[in-house]
C-alpha cells in the first residue's frame, strides 16, 4: 500500500483537467501589474478572479505603510502575542477596527481562516451547541469540527428553518446556542437575510456570529458590511473578517460588542499558539480601513462594475448563481467543461477561477468571477468580449472535452 493511494480519485480528476492546458490550481503569474492587471509570459491579463474587492493591494498609502512598518520594526513577528508580545501595529488596528464599527472588542489573527477556527471553537464549548448554514465556508466547519459542541446544519440562508431547529433543541441547560452564518457567500454571490436572522436569534437567546470575509469594506454606509447595510449591526454579537479581500493584506479579524470577548485571546489556540500578523502586514490592512471610511466611491464604483458585468452575461444568456454583487458565478454543465472554457478564457486574457465540488454548494461547476473597485468599464467589457466570444466557440471545446476524455 503507497501512502498516496488514498489520493488515486484526486489524482485522476487533476490529471483529465490539465490534459485541457494550464492546471487551473497552480497558476503562476509571471507578473502582478496592479489590482486589475497580471501577465503570464508576453499575454496581459484582466485579473477577475483576486477577491481584492476594494483594489487597494496597490494603493500609494497601502504600500507606504507597508514598507515603513518594515523599516521601523522590521520584516516577521518571529512569535505568538502571548509567548512573544504584541507590537504597536497589532493594539492600533484592533483599537481602530473597534472604533470603526462601534465594538467593545477586536482581535487580529493570522489569516481568516485561523479566525473563525479559534473563535468558533473555542466561544463554542461542550455544553453548547453550534447551528450553521448549510452551506458554510471551510474554515467555519472546521472550527466547528475542533469545538467540543454538537453542531447542527440549518438550510442555506433560511432564518425560518433555523427557528425550527432552535425550537426544536429547546433550553440549553448550562450552555448557550451559537448560530453561524457568512454574510455574502464566497461562491454564489448570495447575500444572507441577516436582519431575519437577527430576529431568530433574540427570540430563543441564541448568539449571532456573522462571517463577512467578502462583505466587510463592501456593503454599509461605512463599510462595515452587510449587518451595517441592513441596520443591524449593534445586535450582532461576534463578526469575523479577513484582511486578505478589502483589506488588502494578509490576516483575519474578530470583534464583538461584547467586552467579554477579550478573556478569549488567552484559550483561543489558533490565536495563542502561532506566530502573529507581521507588522508590515497589519499596516497594510489598517491603511486599508482608513480608506474604507474615507472613500465610499470604492464601493459605488464596486457595486456599478458587479451591476454591469451582472446584466451583461444575464444578456448573453449565461445563468448566474446569484444576484448582482461583487462576485458573479457563472454556473456551467459539468467540472470538465468549465475547465475548458476557464482555460479558453485564460488564452484570451481573462483570469476567473475554476469553482469546482466540493468547494461548492449543489455540486455545481462554476466560472467565479469576483470585481474590483479598480476594474475600468472597459475592462469588464473586455471579460463580457470573451464570454461573449467563447459562446462561439463551443463545439471547439467541446472537441478538447473529448478528446481529453478519450486520452484519460
Ligand atoms: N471566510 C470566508 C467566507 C472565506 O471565503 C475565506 C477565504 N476565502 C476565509 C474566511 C479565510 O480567509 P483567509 O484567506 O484570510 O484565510
Amino acid at each position: 500500500m503507497d501512502i498516496f493511494d488514498k489520493f488515486s480519485t484526486l489524482k485522476s480528476r487533476t490529471d483529465l483537467v490539465t490534459k485541457l492546458g494550464t492546471d487551473p490550481f497552480g497558476v503562476k503569474f509571471d507578473d502582478i501589474e496592479n489590482a486589475t492587471r497580471g501577465r503570464i509570459g508576453n499575454r496581459s491579463i484582466v485579473l477577475a478572479g483576486t477577491n481584492n474587492y476594494l483594489g487597494l493591494t496597490f494603493d500609494e498609502d497601502c504600500m507606504a505603510a507597508s514598507i515603513n512598518a518594515i523599516k521601523e520594526h522590521g520584516t516577521g513577528t518571529t512569535g505568538s502575542r502571548i509567548a512573544n508580545g504584541s507590537y504597536t501595529e497589532h493594539v492600533d488596528l484592533e483599537d481602530a477596527l473597534a472604533r470603526h464599527t462601534g465594538m467593545a472588542s477586536a482581535i487580529v489573527f493570522s489569516t481568516g481562516y485561523q479566525t473563525n477556527l479559534a473563535a468558533i471553537a473555542t466561544l463554542a464549548g461542550p455544553k453548547d451547541v453550534l447551528f450553521i448554514d448549510a452551506d458554510s465556508h471551510a474554515c467555519i466547519i472546521d472550527g466547528c469540527r475542533l469545538s467540543s459542541a454538537p453542531t447542527i446544519r440549518f438550510r442555506h440562508n433560511s432564518p425560518a428553518d433555523l427557528d425550527k431547529r432552535l425550537t426544536r433543541q429547546g433550553p440549553i441547560e448550562d450552555g448557550i446556542a451559537l448560530v453561524v452564518i457568512e454574510g455574502l457567500y464566497s461562491m454564489f454571490g448570495d447575500r444572507a437575510p441577516i436582519a431575519e436572522f437577527v430576529d431568530v436569534c433574540q427570540k430563543h437567546g441564541a448568539y449571532l456570529y456573522i462571517d463577512e470575509a467578502h462583505s466587510f469594506g463592501v456593503f454599509g454606509p461605512t463599510g462595515c458590511g452587510l449587518a451595517e447595510e441592513e441596520g443591524v449591526l449593534d445586535k450582532v454579537d461576534f463578526i469575523s473578517g479577513t484582511f486578505s479581500k478589502s483589506l488588502a493584506s494578509i490576516g483575519g479579524f474578530c470583534i464583538s460588542k461584547h467586552k467579554g470577548f477579550e478573556i478569549t485571546r488567552k484559550a483561543m489556540r489558533a490565536y495563542m499558539f502561532t506566530a502573529s500578523p507581521t507588522p508590515s502586514n497589519v499596516a497594510a490592512a489598517r491603511a486599508a480601513l482608513d480608506k474604507i471610511g474615507e472613500k465610499p466611491e470604492l464601493r459605488d464604483n464596486l457595486r456599478d462594475r458587479g451591476l454591469q458585468l451582472h446584466q451583461g452575461l444575464s444578456e448573453l444568456g449565461f445563468e448566474l448563481c446569484g444576484p448582482p454583487s461583487p462576485i458573479i458565478a457563472v454556473r456551467r454543465p459539468n467540472e470538465i467543461v468549465a475547465a475548458s472554457e476557464w482555460n479558453w478564457l485564460l488564452e484570451q486574457g481573462v483570469y476567473v477561477n475554476l469553482a469546482v465540488p466540493p468547494g461548492t454548494p449543489q455540486s455545481s461547476s462554476l466560472l467565479r468571477i469576483s470585481l474590483s473597485a479598480a476594474h475600468t468599464k472597459e475592462e469588464i467589457n473586455t471579460i463580457l468580449q470573451a464570454f461573449k466570444d467563447m459562446q462561439g466557440q463551443s463545439d471547439v471545446l467541446m472537441a478538447k472535452v473529448q478528446a481529453a476524455m478519450a486520452a484519460g
